[in-house]
């Protein structure tokens, strides 16, 4: 097989779905095929040495790609082409493997359900009046689709593994600080990170290979050894320690989400493992810190977009004041207007001290939750989600509920630590997401316990 049949392959199941899927906002296949053929020549030869040759690829549209339209799925970059890749996208290449194209998102990632895109709204491939989540929505669903094979989504505070989870797809956030996120499209930058949605464990530990490890453009990427994460998937998890936080499977959550958690402990039991209820105490308190930090970085981060130097300009402008104010106004959505108001006024002086500062505190607390429990228990398991794929427009209407939906996910975040969802079973005839949080920079251990699971 050539690396064209597989970009033939590719698009051909694009045809067959996308209508109904709508995972992707700009495809490539002119570049995607000469990609393709460059790559045929190396193809029998020494030269095909790539982790991932010829594999294709959809990249999340947060991640920026040269030359590639690259819009975070804002109108205020609906004309935006960047001028560099972002190193993730640079290491794909260095891995061999084809762009096919740029994945549906919520608005600069903030949501859980692809509705906040300001270009379409994506659907679950199981069921398409259900969200695929978000908001890496477009890129859970087209590797549940079986569109391209992985993709790379971002995680702030759940968006890859919220969506892997509702897609039945395998997603991993990584320890913050093991991708690299120059050329990321900021949101939240203490807490973003760029990681694999893929089928497997085993396609998601190779591509995590190629993407991971220090970078001279992110001062905030880790100088730590990267191993192999293919030599980890043992199958072996005799004597590992689990803690199951009780806040994770008590009130609010699912009674099917629970009991398929329940059979996957059952599983790993069989399989040599040992698992306790643990207390995270402070999770109570994740929700509101990580919207109050979020939307603060957020409103810092979102200050460049300016009609200025990239993407959408308001064309009815008198001076210059008017038309910062026109360009944003008539450029960001409503989602995205809410976390810039939110988080100015948290940052604001005055209100810093009883916002921002109370929250970095409480993100100290939750973060410390973790380090206990971490010098007890080798991984924490739980469910990514409390439900499984909600309704289109069923939480539009209200902020708070779909805000709640991360709630599980959340946490792994302001620790900074790694988590990856797996499928577990299904829930209505909807798939249901495992989540195992390893100890910082350890996501070997968790491709180990998620791979023998599997
Ligand atoms: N749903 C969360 C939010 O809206 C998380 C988003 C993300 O991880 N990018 O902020």
């Amino acid at each position: 097989i050539s690396v064209s049949d597989l970009v033939d392959e590719s698009y051909k199941r694009i045809a067959e779905v996308e209508t109904q899927v709508s995972a992707f906002l700009t495809l490539d296949e002119e570049r995607a095929r000469s990609q393709a053929k460059k790559l045929d020549e190396k193809l029998g030869t020494d030269e095909a040495k790539g982790l991932l040759f010829g594999m294709p690829v959809g990249v999340k549209d947060n991640i920026v790609t040269k030359d590639l339209r690259t819009t975070a799925a804002s109108q205020i970059l609906h004309n935006f082409d960047p001028i560099y890749d972002a190193t993730v996208v640079t290491k794909l290449q260095e891995a061999e493997t084809i762009t096919i194209g740029k994945l549906n998102m919520d608005e600069f990632a903030m949501g859980s359900s692809t509705e906040n895109s300001s270009f379409k709204k994506t659907k679950n491939p199981w069921n398409i009046e259900t969200v695929p989540g978000g908001s890496s929505g477009g890129s859970a669903a087209a590797v549940a689709a079986g569109e391209v094979p992985f993709s790379l989504g971002s995680d702030t505070g759940g968006s890859i593994r919220q969506p892997a989870s509702f897609c039945g797809v395998v997603g991993l956030k990584p320890t913050y600080g093991r991708v690299s996120r120059f050329g990321l499209i900021a949101f939240a930058s203490s807490l973003d990170q760029i990681g694999p949605i893929t089928r497997t464990v085993e396609d998601n530990a190779y591509v995590l290979q190629a993407i991971a490890g220090v970078d001279p453009m992110d001062s905030t990427s880790a100088n730590v050894e990267v191993p192999s994460y293919v030599n980890a998937l043992t199958g072996d998890v005799k004597g590992l320690k689990i803690g199951v936080p009780k806040e994770y499977i008590g009130e609010g959550v699912n009674p099917e989400v629970r009991e398929s958690v329940m059979k996957a402990l059952a599983t790993l039991e069989k399989l040599g493992a040992t698992w306790e209820e643990v207390s995270l105490p402070h999770s109570k308190y994740a929700l509101s810190t990580y919207y109050l930090l979020s939307s603060s970085e957020a409103s810092a981060n979102l200050a460049r977009f300016d009609g200025v130097r990239y993407g959408y300009r308001s064309p009815n402008s008198n001076n210059l004041m008017e038309l910062y104010k026109n360009s944003r106004a008539e450029g960001f959505g409503d989602e995205v207007k809410r976390r810039i108001m939110l988080g100015t006024f948290a940052l604001s002086s005055g209100y810093y001290d009883a916002y921002y500062k109370k929250a970095q505190k409480a993100r100290t607390l939750i973060k410390k939750d973790f380090e206990d429990v971490f010098a007890k228990y080798d991984v924490i398991v739980g469910p990514t989600t409390p439900t499984p794929a909600f309704k289109i427009s069923e939480k539009t209407s209200d902020p708070l509920t779909m805000y709640a939906n991360d709630i599980l996910t959340i946490p792994v975040n302001l620790a900074g630590v790694p988590g990856i969802s797996v499928p577990c079973g299904f829930d209505q005839g909807l798939p249901l997401g495992l989540q195992i949080i390893g100890k910082h920079f350890d996501e070997a251990t968790v491709y180990r316990v998620a791979h023998a699971f599997e």
